[in-house]
């Protein structure tokens, strides 16, 4: 017996936007059900941003311990691994907050509906057996990692950031395509737990999307730990053996046990009945939406990786803030992807915000500058972590904050700070007029923001 239901509000996809678009629109009174095909939380819990910064706990604790022990006096001899338990822990972690995720459906009062559901048109989602009808849908399905032609996956040899982030075991070496967020992290984690690591990227510098001081800092930190970066480089194709894998480079071959592709992700739109629902995508697969997060469907939203963007989880949450009060008639503010900050965990991170500096030229500004080195900073002395700087990019004429960008210890932690300025409009003269504690690594970013007009007072 089909079994049919009534909702204010249907999320499709139980990810970081869909779930939090759910809390939202529960918390604005309405009935909402979220379906799910899989498990909540989606990407970003189970095989994205908390399990490889669990792995990355792990990696970067015992490569402190085990190569820099002596720096700080601790001598700890025999340190090894135990990949076995680093996996158990990278799990309990994912397990724990999954569960929070699941307390908040319940809190909330939010229907989980498990299975694949699929838009039928006039507010009617097919979830199996089960039709549920709703006033407003809001599609967040998500993305998926793309490959390469000519590089065939296995899950063995040849693997994507979902089999490197649930694998068992560590490779002996590995070869990584891409310089984008996953791949520099992954090259951190296996590169901290000793393993052999060639990072190949086709363009002209790692992270390509970062300000260009921000690429060369992390390339000379990633050769000094002995990563070998290959960019401006050109892959042919790869082949698996039984032993290793090998990579065709236009310059010669590489070698290695394991070969990880992360050359991004593409949306998951097919099979969801977009076209059914009358929903227009991009030639890319992209859902199109508006600065409400609406599609060209009445009643349906979509948000998140789906609708392209920055395909990050907080944007994605905030994607989810934003059409959810739209659904409800609550407007606050538009999407704006300049508000978006961007953090990769690699060893050093890296954060930003806003425009780099080669953008706001690009833009017809006239920009300022302003620098401050970690190396000048008490806290990053005391941490051991001097590589880096904070950089802040200000229009020369208006004063106005345009970007920040931050390559070091903690980066991720704090380019908070520039973004509220950035969300307040304010100017950097008054991020550097905050009174930063001390010692804390948050003094470089007051720092920066003075140095823009010649006032940094450490350097
Ligand atoms: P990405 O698009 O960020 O980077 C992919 C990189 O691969 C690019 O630098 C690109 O130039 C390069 N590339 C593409 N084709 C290539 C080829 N044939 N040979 C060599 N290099 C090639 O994608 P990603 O790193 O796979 O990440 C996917 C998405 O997930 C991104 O949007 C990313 O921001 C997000 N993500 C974010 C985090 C984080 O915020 N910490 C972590 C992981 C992933």
């Amino acid at each position: 017996m089909a079994d049919s239901a009534e909702f204010d509000v249907a999320v499709l996809g139980g990810g970081t936007g869909g779930y939090t678009a759910a809390i939202r629109a529960a918390q604005l009174g309405k009935r909402t059900v979220v379906i799910e095909v899989a498990k909540l939380g989606g990407t970003c819990l189970h095989i994205g941003c908390i399990p490889t910064k669990a792995l990355l706990e792990s990696s970067g604790l015992y490569h402190k311990l085990h190569d820099r022990g002596r720096e700080y006096g601790i001598v700890a001899t025999d340190v090894a691994f135990d990949y076995a338990r680093i996996a158990a822990r990278r799990d309990g972690v994912v397990n724990q907050l999954w569960k929070g995720v699941q307390g908040l459906m319940r809190k909330n009062r939010i229907e989980v509906v498990l299975g694949c559901g699929v838009l039928q048109g006039g507010g009617r989602i097919q979830v199996d057996d089960r039709a549920i009808q709703a006033r407003a849908i809001i599609v967040a399905t998500g993305s998926s990692p793309r490959s390469l032609p000519g590089v065939e996956l296995d899950g063995r040899r040849v693997i994507n950031s979902d089999h490197a982030t649930m694998a068992g075991e560590l490779p002996g070496s590995i070869a990584i395509i891409g310089a984008g967020a996953v791949g520099v992290e992954f090259a951190t984690f296996y590169r901290q737990m000793g393993a052999t690591v060639t990072l190949i990227e086709a363009l002209d510098r790692l992270v390509p999307l970062e300000d260009e001081e921000v690429s060369k800092a992390l390339l000379q930190s990633f050769v000094r730990d002995g990563i070998d970066c290959r960019v401006a480089a050109r892959v042919g194709g790869a082949r698996a053996g039984k032993r290793d894998v090998t990579v065709s480079l236009e310059d010669g071959e590489i070698r290695a046990d394991q070969l990880l592709v992360a050359v991004g992700r593409g949306p998951n739109s097919q099979g969801i009945g977009l076209g059914a629902a009358g929903v227009a995508v991009d030639e890319r697969g992209f859902v199109e939406v508006d600065e409400w997060m609406r599609t060209s469907a009445e009643g349906v939203w979509a948000i998140g990786d789906l609708v392209g963007g920055y395909q990050l989880a907080h944007a994605a949450a905030h994607e989810g803030v934003v059409a959810a009060e739209d659904v409800a008639g609550r407007r606050v503010s538009p999407m704006e992807q300049e508000l978006v900050t961007r953090c990769t965990y690699s060893t050093p991170e890296i954060a930003s915000v806003g425009l780099t500096e080669a953008q706001a030229s690009e833009a017809g500004r006239e920009v300022k500058v302003g620098r401050f080195p970690f190396v000048a900073n008490g806290r990053a002395v005391i941490h051991g972590e001097t590589q880096g700087f904070a950089k802040i990019v200000a229009d020369a004429r208006t004063g106005q904050l345009l970007g920040a960008h931050v390559v070091g210890v903690q980066a991720t932690e704090l380019i908070g700070e520039p973004a509220l300025a950035r969300l307040f409009q304010g100017d950097p003269w008054e991020v550097g007029r905050n009174i930063h504690p001390h010692p804390t690594l948050s003094e470089a970013i007051g720092e920066a923001a003075l140095a823009v007009d010649g006032q940094a007072l450490n350097i």
